[in-house]
This record gives structure tokens, sequence and C-alpha cells, in this order.
């Protein structure tokens, strides 16, 4: 725009000394014309050079404005990729075209001990499975999914190869580490088959002793005697599943207990009563301390674990006495449930907490146990904040102790 005035400037001046020369026509005014002439040169001259600096300088400043720009963008994105990185709990990394590693998360080195930044993908060839693995997604430049053990732990690695117009130029490579999910299908699967061949037992005792109930020349006593034996395993069945019921609600990681105030006293002094008959039966003397204390409780699920340790006691003890005390210690409400049984193997003590651990089958059977109880147990004190154990000796007896603590 500028440079257009100009020039018509400079172009009026000088057709006005054109015109003074052509009609003035004398020598002085033909000189004045030459000067003119030479200065409209020089200083078209100045006026273009300055006007070409400044096109210059302003398209040079465009420039290295965008690439100013372009360079901030590029350190947003990779900030935002870093952060993502951290955040996304897995671990990722980055090898490029020749096979160097160009980036590597805070996770990758908590999973295998090591910064991968900037290492050459062999120098990890020492972690085998994972080295196989990421040499594959570097030679085939395609991508790859697997799942590998390494140190205890399972990790599902993905492989995505990077292609810059067309050209390979590396690969990312996500870790996530799925132990926990491995663990938590291993034992899925074994409770399943657990849980199938515990009611098998039941379901064959059942289908045989009807097969015998077939026939026609049975007679009435052993008729009735099989019928009770079909009531007993079908009441067994009963239990299991009534059991497996609670276990599967119990695990629920949504299913909450149903919590309220309450005397922890009258809630043991209600499941000893109804167990009293029980012990009068097998002559078992009964005795007891229970101390007044107001717990938050799920009243009906800590009666059950109560219940099912005397049940327990009762069942395991053929001689002696039950007792049961209370009794706030510190922070917590201690209740003492001792019998003097057969007693649990130190070895044993830890496993009858476990589902369908039973230390005799036998026995458990004969007292119509599920084999869930303990565990059942254990789950219901430990979601109230407390703890369940027990000391024992063979032949001696045994004392289980649940610890709840005085405020929820
Ligand atoms: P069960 O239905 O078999 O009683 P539990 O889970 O209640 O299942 O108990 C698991 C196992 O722990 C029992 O089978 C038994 O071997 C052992 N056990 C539990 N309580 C006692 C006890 N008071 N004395 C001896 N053994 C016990």
């Amino acid at each position: 725009m500028n440079n257009r005035r100009d020039i018509i400037n400079v172009s009026i001046v000088f057709l006005v000394a054109l015109l003074y020369v052509i009609f003035v026509n004398e020598r002085i005014g033909t000189i004045i014309f030459i000067f003119i002439l030479f200065g409209i040169t020089i200083y078209l001259h100045f006026l273009l050079n300055r006007r070409f600096n400044e096109d210059k300088e302003s398209s040079l400043g465009v420039i290295l404005k965008r690439l100013d720009k372009s360079q901030r963008e590029n350190e947003e994105t990779y900030k935002r990729f870093l952060s993502l990185s951290k955040t996304l709990g897995s671990g990722v990394f980055m090898i490029d075209d020749e096979g160097k590693i160009s980036f590597s998360n805070k996770d990758i080195e908590n999973f295998f001990n090591k910064d991968f930044n900037n290492l050459d993908y062999n120098e990890i060839v020492y972690i085998k499975p994972l080295y196989k693995f990421v040499n594959k997604a570097y030679l085939t430049e395609q991508t790859q999914r697997e799942q590998i053990s390494y140190d205890d732990k399972v990790y599902d690695l993905t492989a995505t190869p990077i292609f810059e117009q067309d050209m390979f130029s590396g690969s990312l490579i996500l870790v996530h580490d799925i132990t926990l999910l491995k663990t938590a299908e291993k034992f899925q699967k074994r409770f399943t088959a657990d849980v199938s061949h515990e009611l098998r037992t039941p379901l064959s005792a059942i289908k045989g002793f009807s097969e015998i109930l077939n026939r026609d020349n049975l007679e009435k006593k052993d008729r009735k005697e099989f019928v009770t034996l079909i009531q007993q395993e079908a009441d067994r069945m009963e239990i299991i599943l009534k059991d497996l019921t609670t276990i599967s609600k119990l695990d629920r990681l949504d299913y909450d207990l149903e919590y309220s105030n309450h005397n922890i006293k009258d809630v043991i002094t209600e499941s000893v009563t109804l167990l009293k008959a029980k012990m009068e039966e097998k002559e078992l003397t009964f005795s007891g301390d229970v101390e007044d204390c107001t717990l938050t409780i799920d009243k009906v699920k800590m009666s059950q674990v109560i219940i099912n340790i005397i049940k327990n006691a009762i069942n395991y003890t053929d001689v002696g006495y039950i007792r049961v005390d209370g009794f706030k210690e510190r922070d917590f409400y201690k209740i003492l449930i001792s019998d003097s049984g057969i007693g649990i193997p130190e070895n044993k003590q830890d496993l009858i907490f476990k589902r369908f651990y039973r230390i005799d089958k036998a026995r458990s059977r004969d007292t119509g146990g599920s084999g869930l109880g303990l565990s059942i147990s254990k789950n219901v004190v430990l979601k109230h904040g407390g703890e369940i154990s027990v000391e024992s000796e063979i032949n001696e007896g045994s004392v289980f102790m649940i610890k709840l603590p005085l405020k929820k």
C-alpha cells in the first residue's frame, strides 16, 4: 500500500520535471531534470531496499513465531503424554527405528527394577519373555499381544507399531500388571471345582440310595433307613447351598453389613441359649463370664459367627467343657470360645479358615458341616474391622478369639 503511494509521488515529481524541460527548453532546466532523475533513482533504490528488508524481517518473524508455537505445542503434548503415562497405572515404553528405548515410564522401572530410558532393547535380554516380545514386535513391525510371567507376576503386553509417512519409526509397548486378575481367575476356577465336588458327594449318595430304594425285595426297616439317609444328604446340600449364598453375598464389593448398636452380652447370651440343648445332649459343661458392652455390629451376621464357633466347639468336643468369655481390652472387645475337644494341629490352624478346608472330612460330614463356617466367620469379622484367631493343642482343646473394635 505504502509502496504504491511512494511510487505515485515520485512519478508526479518526475512528470513535473519532464514537462518543465519540454516546455521551458533551457540548459539549466535539463541539468535540474538530470539531478531530479538521479535523486529519484537513489530514492527509489533506498525505498525498495528498505521495503525488501522490512518484508524479509516480517516473514522471518512469522516463521520464527510459527516455529515457536509448534515447539510449544510439542512440549505441551509431551507433558500431557508424560502425565498420562504417570497416572496410567501401567507401564509404557517406546523404542525407535534403531531399537533404542526413547521413553520409558516409572511403572516399567517398578515392574522390572530397571530404568529402561536410553537403553538399546538388546540390553533387556535378561528379562527373557519381555525381550522376546519386544524383539518380535520390532522385527515384524506389527501389532503384537501376549501375556508373560516374570518374577511371580503376570503381565499383559501390547505392542503398537508407529509409522511416519509409511516408514516404520518404532513401537509403543504397553505393559499391564494382571497378577491380581489372574489370581482371582485361578481362585474362581478352584472355588467352582470345590463347589461341584462338595455337591457331588451328597448328590451321588442320594442317587445311590434311591436306586437301592427302587429294589422290590427291600425290607421295610431298610427302606426307612435309606429314606433317612437321603434326607440327611439333602439337608447337607441345603446347608452347603445356604452357606454358598452367604459367601457370594459377602464377596460382593457393594455388599454392606447392616450396622446398629447392640449390647454384645445379649448377642452372646442369645447364641449360647440356642445351643444349650446340644451341649446338654453331649453332657458338656458350660461356663462363661461376659462383660456388658455396646458395639456397632451387624447383629444377625455376628450372631451367626458366634453360633458357628460354639457349634464347632460342641461338635469337636466329646468330653469336658465349653466356655464363653467376653471382655474389653484396650481398644477392643474380645470374645473367647474355649473347648476341651480334639484340638487342631499347629500347621492346620491357618488353613481351617479357608473355604471347604476340614481336618477330618468324615467327622465334619458326620456333624453336618459344610466346611464353609469358619471362612464365612472370618469374612464377617474382618468386615467389622476385627480379627479372628485360634490357639489350640491336640487332645487338649481349642480357644477361638474374636477381637472387635470398640469404636467403628
Ligand atoms: P465345618 O463345617 O467342617 O465345621 P468350619 O469351617 O466351621 O467347617 O471348620 C473347618 C474345620 O476346622 C473343621 O472341619 C474342623 O476340622 C476344624 N475345626 C473347627 N473348629 C474346631 C474345634 N473347635 N476343634 C477342632 N477342630 C475344629
